[in-house]
This record gives structure tokens, sequence and C-alpha cells, in this order.
């Protein structure tokens, strides 16, 4: 899609609305820290569905209930220059060690029968078209920690 000059927070908020129902139903509570100020250069529509898949694999993976986190920071990657920090953090199962590279290969699933293993092989593709990144870290027993970090808009530097 398009770019545009977004506001991560709307967006996060805006996903939570929709995934509303998941939470409620299975006994998760909802931690927010929205700090992010900059603007990122993305197309809106895309990083809703990205943040969706995120927050709907989340939710799986705590299935008798937990807590969700969802943080929004600005941030400076070394590399790459000035932009913001999303955190999508459950207190699920985690990932074992051997998976954790290859949960973002296309068709990697655990989910027998029940997933399509894109979710993350496309949201990858997607945040990374706009010069982002997504990363996932766990420990396993204590959770999941899924990262994207997103290119500023440049009036935003
Ligand atoms: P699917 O959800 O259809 O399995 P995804 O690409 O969304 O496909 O995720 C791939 C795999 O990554 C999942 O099957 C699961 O093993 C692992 N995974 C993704 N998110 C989490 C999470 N929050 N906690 C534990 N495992 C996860
Ligand atoms: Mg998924």
């Amino acid at each position: 899609g398009y770019m545009e000059s977004v506001n991560v927070n709307e967006v996060i908020n805006d996903c939570l609305v929709l995934t509303r129902h998941n939470l409620d139903h299975r006994n998760i509570t909802l931690e927010r820290h929205l700090d992010a100020e900059s603007r990122v250069e993305i197309n809106r529509g895309e990083l809703q569905q990205v943040l969706i898949n995120l927050i709907v694999n989340a939710t799986q993976a705590m299935p008798d209930g937990g807590r969700l986190s969802l943080l929004s920071a600005d941030w400076t990657e070394p590399a790459q220059g000035t932009g913001v920090r999303i955190t999508v953090r459950d207190s699920g199962q985690g990932i074992a060690p051997q998976d954790l590279e290859r949960i973002f290969d296309p068709f990697f699933t655990t989910k027998k029968g029940k997933g399509t293993g894109l979710g993350l092989s496309i949201s990858r593709t997607l945040i990374q078209r706009y010069g982002g990144r997504i990363s996932a870290a766990s420990l396993p027993g204590e959770g999941a920690e899924f990262i994207l970090w997103l290119r500023c808009t440049p009036e935003f530097e």
C-alpha cells in the first residue's frame, strides 16, 4: 500500500478494539504504555494487519489467561536511524529456542491443523518493505515478545 505518516498509538488502540472479544473471553489482562511521540512512514492498514496478527498469536498462546502488554516508544536504532519501537509481549508458553529462527518462515506453525504459518512471514515482508524490522524473543515458560521497529516520518527525526 501507499506510505502515509501514521500515529502508531492510534493504530494500536484500533487493533485492541478489534480484538477485544479475544481478550475478554480468555481472561487476559491488558497493559498499555503508549509513549511514542513520533509518527512513522508506513501504510496504516498494513500496520494494523501486522499488529492484529501479533495480538491474535499472543492470545492463542494464553488459552488459560494471562497478561498482554503493548508498548510504544521513540527509539533510535544505531544502524538505521530514528523510529518507533512497538513491543507486543505475552505471558504464554513462550517459543522453544529451536523454533525461534523458524517462526518467520512461510508455513511454519506449531498449531496442528489450525494454523497457516503465514502470519509472521507476511508480517515480516510487509514491515521490511517500509524499511522496518520485526524480531522475536522468548523465555520459555515466561512468554514471548515481538518487537517492531518502524522508520520515522522525516519531519519527526
Ligand atoms: P500461525 O499462527 O498460523 O501458526 P504465525 O506465522 O502467526 O502462524 O506463527 C508461527 C508460529 O510462531 C506459531 O505456530 C507459534 O509456534 C509461534 N508463535 C507466534 N507467536 C507466538 C507467541 N506469542 N507465543 C508463542 N509462540 C508463538
Ligand atoms: Mg498467527
